[in-house]
């Protein structure tokens, strides 16, 4: 017998459909030249000092004096530490080497996590949302609460009239590249000291963030230590897609044990992101190295920035970019997400996401994401514009 939970998941065809469509397309018209602003995955180099520093531990492996096979299990000290420096008590932020978790990246924590509270936990995410916050709770078999973020309320989900557990906050968005303000955030924390809830917090994005008053980490804001599990990924902050490497914050002072649990459960499922891939995170906070992952965010940014000012030259409503390497762009004439799709690739041959794949709320919207090349992006934009 097959888990009833997973029987109930609705089938994962946002990607799979874009892939089929985009392919029929291709078959049909094999000289179109298809650009993707679709994806969100990046497509820039590795930072040199990270190529430098997992060539080093490759050599290391090599010799038995210093080969190393298991790690520690929240991560290697080197790493930890340099978490703690570099991302936190530089901006004046407690958090302690024990209160990190390194992983393998942000999906598998953010999917994870859930597995140390009950079933009967009612489960907040804001819709449009990143699915994996969704599916895995389906998975465990809870119920869930949409918080709608649409233009009227400037994507900012209100507070639960209900009382609510769990709440999943990921900012910057994915998929709106919107954000919210320290403000904004410390309502959050409010409700969940009040409300005694857990906010898991996704700050993935949080290598992008540009303006002054979008906070970096939760932890910025007072109390959140007692409420917010944050996590963080080295994918979208330093091109770590294909290598792997994130982290979790669990602090110590949260209401419930979850630190001592989240190691219970880590030692007992996980065997640790690899010694290459923890040498190279570890570059990332060099001098070298930071300079040179900025180089990368800021190329990005240019991206999102000249795609959020030519569409909106165009007429089109554009929410995110300004932030985050995504843009949330409301379909003209209120044309649905599927068919402004198909009105992309067929006029245009852009290939964007569907808004609604992403949440009902994401109908009428699509997504468009900067990590594509800058002469690509460029390109992009004047065939739309040549095509309205
Ligand atoms: C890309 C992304 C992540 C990162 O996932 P990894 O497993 O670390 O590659 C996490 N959360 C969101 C919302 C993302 O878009």
């Amino acid at each position: 017998m097959i888990s009833e939970n997973y029987l109930k998941l609705s089938e994962s065809y946002l990607f799979a459909e874009i892939a089929r469509k985009v392919n029929d397309y291709k078959k049909k018209h094999p000289e179109a030249d298809i650009i993707s602003l679709g994806i969100g995955d990046v497509t820039q180099p590795l930072a040199s000092a990270v190529i430098e520093a997992m060539h080093k531990a490759v050599d290391e492996m090599a010799v038995a004096a210093s080969f190393r096979g298991y790690g520690p299990e929240r991560g290697y000290d080197f790493l930890r530490e340099a978490i703690v420096e570099n991302d936190f008590r530089r901006h004046g932020i407690d958090v302690e080497a024990d209160e990190i978790f390194v992983s393998d990246g942000a999906k598998s924590d953010t999917g994870n996590f859930q597995e140390l509270l009950s079933k009967k936990c009612v489960v907040a995410v804001t819709d449009p949302v990143y699915p994996v916050y969704v599916d895995s709770n389906l998975m465990a078999g809870r119920t869930i609460v949409k918080l709608p973020c649409t233009p009227e309320n400037g994507f900012v989900p209100e507070l639960p009239s209900d009382h609510v557990d769990v709440i999943y906050l990921c900012y910057p968005n994915n998929p709106t590249g919107t954000t919210l303000t320290k403000a904004q955030l410390k309502a959050w924390v409010d409700y969940a000291i009040r409300e005694e809830a857990l906010i898991l917090y996704d700050a993935a994005y949080e290598a992008y963030i540009q303006s002054e008053d979008v906070p970096h980490s939760i932890y910025e804001i007072p109390g959140a230590s007692k409420c917010a599990v944050e996590f963080h990924s080295y994918s979208k902050t330093a091109g770590f897609t294909g290598i792997r490497c994130g982290y979790t914050v669990v602090p110590k002072t949260l209401r419930m044990p979850l630190n001592a649990l989240w190691n219970r459960r880590q030692c007992t499922k996980f065997n640790g992101a690899s010694y290459l891939s923890q040498r190279a995170a570890e570059a990332i906070y060099t001098s070298q190295g930071k300079v040179q992952i900025k180089e990368t965010t800021s190329y990005y940014m240019k991206n999102a920035h000249v795609m959020r000012a030519s569409l909106t030259d165009m007429g089109f409503k554009v929410y995110g970019g300004i932030d985050a390497p995504y843009l949330w762009v409301k379909t003209p004439g209120n044309m649905m997400s599927w068919e402004f799709f198909d009105w992309m690739l067929q006029s245009a041959h852009i290939v964007c996401t569907p808004g609604v794949g992403f949440g009902d709320k994401g109908e009428g919207f699509v997504r468009l994401t900067a990590f594509g090349t800058h002469e690509n992006t460029v390109k992009a934009l004047r065939r739309i514009n040549s095509k309205l």
